[in-house]
């Protein structure tokens, strides 16, 4: 069976209750690969145990745009970002670039604990057979310029 990637960032406010409902879902958690923001990788990491997440940069100084790099390659199957909406972030634009190549990707993205579990524990994500449609930009890339 193909291992489905999920990347994981939380902001501060955010972190606990991310780390929380991934310990909670743990055995679900063993079979996925997991990529995570510096911090929120961290705090996984030292929460489950588990020593396989990969860590990228913290958010703020890179590590969403690496994320967002990864999606564009299609490394990532499933975003998990509970980002806060009532704290504006000094990365903003990177979270707006992060959220908008998911969108552009047709990524399924949750930002919030209820669309995780409806995410989570969908039958897709043990469907091999089940594969998101990859946009074709071949009209955009192809376009005259110039
Ligand atoms: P962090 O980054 O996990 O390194 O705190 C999260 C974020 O993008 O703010």
């Amino acid at each position: 069976m193909a291992v489905k990637s999920v990347a994981l960032v939380a902001h501060d406010n955010k972190k606990r209750e991310l780390v929380d409902w991934v310990s909670e879902n743990r055995t679900r958690f063993a079979a996925l690969r997991l990529y995570a923001s510096g911090t929120t990788g961290r705090l996984l990491k030292e929460d489950l145990g588990r020593d396989d997440i990969v860590c990228l940069l913290s958010g703020p100084l890179g590590g969403d745009q690496q994320i967002g790099a990864k999606i564009a390659e299609g490394e990532i199957d499933l975003l998990v970002f509970f980002w806060d909406p009532l704290e504006p972030q000094p990365h903003d634009p990177d979270i707006k670039a992060l959220l908008r190549i998911a969108a552009l990707w047709n990524i399924p993205v949750a930002c919030n604990r209820a669309t995780a579990e409806f995410i989570l524990t969908s039958a897709y994500m043990t469907d091999d057979q089940h594969q998101p449609k990859k946009p074709d930009f071949s009209s955009y890339t192809g376009r005259p310029v110039n």
